[in-house]
C-alpha cells in the first residue's frame, strides 16, 4: 500500500494519500489545501482517485475537496452530522481571515461500519464524534493504521470548544472506538506526528483516567 502524508495549508492538516499498487486506485483523506501538490503525488504514483474522504468539516480538512473532486471526478464521503459546519464554510474562513473556498455536494454519507476498498484493502468508518458531531476515523485493519482526524493527537486530543464540540463525547469516542484497536496500531492524527494506540494509552495526559 502506498501511503503519503502531506501537511497542507496554513494549519498543516495531515492529508493522507493511499494507493493500491495493483489497481492504482487511491483514497485521499482530508484534502484541506495544496491540491496541486496532492495531484502531483497522485501523478507520480500513477494513481486515480476512487474516493475523497473527509474526517470532519473544518476548513483545514475540507477546504480543497471541491477542487479535488472537480479535477478527479471522485465522490466525496463525509458524515452527515457535519453538513451544518460545511454549510457555513464561509464563516469558518472569516474566523481565520481566509477567503472562503468553493463548496461541493457531499456525494456519500460516511457512517459507522461503512467500508471502502481499494484493491483488496478495506477502510472502515468509525464514527468518533466530540471534536465535531460528524467526526469520523478511518481504520485500515490490513495496515494496522487508523486515520484519526482531529479526535486523537500525539499527547493531546481534539479541541471541543468549537460549534458541535463535546468534551465528554470525544473521550467516550476515544475510549470506545480508538483504544479498542490493537496496541500496535499506528495513529495518523489530523495534525502533527504519528503515534501508536499503545503510546497514547500510556502517555496521553487526557487518557490517564480511562
Ligand atoms: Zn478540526
Amino acid at each position: 500500500m502506498i501511503h503519503e502524508i502531506l501537511p497542507v495549508g496554513p494549519l498543516q492538516c495531515n492529508c493522507s494519500i493511499f494507493g493500491d499498487e495493483q489497481t492504482r486506485e487511491a483514497i485521499v483523506v482530508d484534502p484541506g489545501d495544496e491540491i496541486a501538490e496532492i495531484c502531483s503525488i497522485l501523478a507520480q504514483h500513477r494513481l486515480h482517485v476512487k474516493a475523497i474522504v473527509i474526517t470532519h468539516a473544518h476548513i483545514d480538512h475540507i477546504g480543497g475537496a471541491a477542487k479535488l473532486k472537480a479535477i478527479t471526478g471522485a465522490p466525496v464521503y463525509m458524515n452527515e452530522n457535519d453538513q451544518p459546519l460545511y454549510d457555513h464554510l464561509d464563516r469558518q474562513a472569516a474566523w481565520l481571515g481566509m477567503e472562503s473556498p468553493e463548496r461541493t455536494k457531499i456525494d456519500v454519507a460516511a457512517r459507522e461500519g461503512d467500508k471502502l476498498t481499494i484493491g483488496k484493502t478495506g477502510f472502515e468508518i468509525l464514527h468518533t464524534p466530540g471534536h465535531s458531531q460528524g467526526s469520523i476515523s478511518l481504520w485500515i485493519p490490513a495496515e494496522s493504521k487508523v486515520i484519526a482526524g482531529d479526535t486523537l493527537f500525539r499527547d493531546s486530543i481534539g479541541r471541543t470548544d468549537l460549534p458541535g464540540g463535546d468534551f465528554h463525547q470525544i473521550l467516550r469516542s476515544i475510549a470506545d472506538k480508538l483504544l479498542a484497536l490493537p496496541d500496535e496500531a499506528v495513529v495518523v492524527p489530523g495534525h502533527g506526528p504519528i503515534t501508536t494506540i499503545a503510546r497514547e494509552r500510556a502517555m496521553n495526559p487526557f487518557l490517564q483516567d480511562m
